[in-house]
């Protein structure tokens, strides 16, 4: 994710309602209170109340810096660390805001504040851990690289994120287990209401994964039942609607698997072996 300009997020509705000054000519709000001058601009002020603090004399002469309020923290400076905080929490806030839109892979940080990153990292992330609707801890391109064996990894990725993301979401679960209550109809509808899943995969899902019987039509499938002449349809998904409620009790699952056999091993897409296919005698 990279935004050029998102220190125009505005972070704290209370603020909305005073006069705001950017830090910088056309800054924006978030520059103005989480950006290193602003915690500088912010340090010198606080320093400034207490006569006795050790930067108080350096604070009346000229603006403590934001590095300078950086290493009063980390020295354990009660007043850098409340203003460091409050910066980290703008920060967070942005942060948590924009990936809620652009549920990016990686989030890069940079800019002066990230000398410290250190200290401000694990306050962010402890923020951002607890905010951000779905935490997705495997990236889209590592899903990619390990599914890819079976074709189509960055779609099926993409997909399969997609719907963790929205199960978490829902449920709070990464789980199908409250499919397993509603009739297949029903399990087909809020699956593919998911982006990138189709009736093929809730039909996988429902065989393999629930044990009903219901047999997946993928193209294959498809292509074999036209050629037998068991159906006369355009495409797969009018193949599994045409052949669902015809299916023998307990049939489904060694249906779809010996059609995928007989794909693979007779009835390819191109040049079938009709001569030596146990079928051919039913074959229309
Ligand atoms: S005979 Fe076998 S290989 Fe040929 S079209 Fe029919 S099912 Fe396919």
């Amino acid at each position: 994710m990279q935004l050029g300009k998102w220190d125009i997020w505005v972070t704290d509705k209370e603020d909305m309602k005073r006069e705001f000054k950017p830090i910088f000519h056309r800054y924006g709000y978030l520059e103005s209170v989480a950006g290193g001058k602003s915690i500088g601009s912010h340090f010198t002020r606080e320093v400034l109340k207490d006569p006795h603090h050790l930067l108080f004399e350096r604070a009346k002469a000229s603006e403590l810096s934001g590095e300078d309020a950086f290493l009063s923290a980390k020295k354990g400076d009660t007043t850098a660390m409340a203003v460091i905080n409050e910066a980290i929490e703008h920060l967070a806030c942005g942060i948590v805001n924009a990936a809620s839109l652009l549920n990016p892979e990686v989030i890069i940080l940079g800019g002066g504040v990230l000398n410290s990153s250190e200290y401000i990292l694990p306050r962010i992330r402890e923020i951002v851990d607890r905010y951000l609707p779905s935490l997705v801890e495997m990236k889209t391109s590592q899903l990619e690289k390990l599914i890819k064996v079976a074709g189509l990894g960055k779609q099926k990725s993409m997909a399969i994120k997609n719907l963790l993301k929205n199960l978490k979401n829902k449920n709070e679960r990464l789980s199908l287990n409250y499919l397993k209550r509603k009739n297949d109809e029903e399990v087909i509808g809020e699956l593919t209401s998911h982006k990138g899943i189709g009736v093929k995969t809730a039909s996988c899902v429902l065989l393999f994964a629930f044990d009903r019987n219901v047999c997946p039509v993928d193209t294959h499938v498809h292509r074999i039942l036209n050629r037998i002449g068991m159906v006369k349809t355009s495409n797969p998904e009018k193949t599994f609607n045409e052949i669902k409620s015809h299916i023998p009790e307990g049939a489904a699952h060694s249906f779809h698997t010996n059609l995928l056999r007989l794909g693979r091993e007779y009835c390819t897409p191109t040049n079938p072996k009709c001569y030596e296919c146990p079928l051919e005698r039913v074959c229309a």
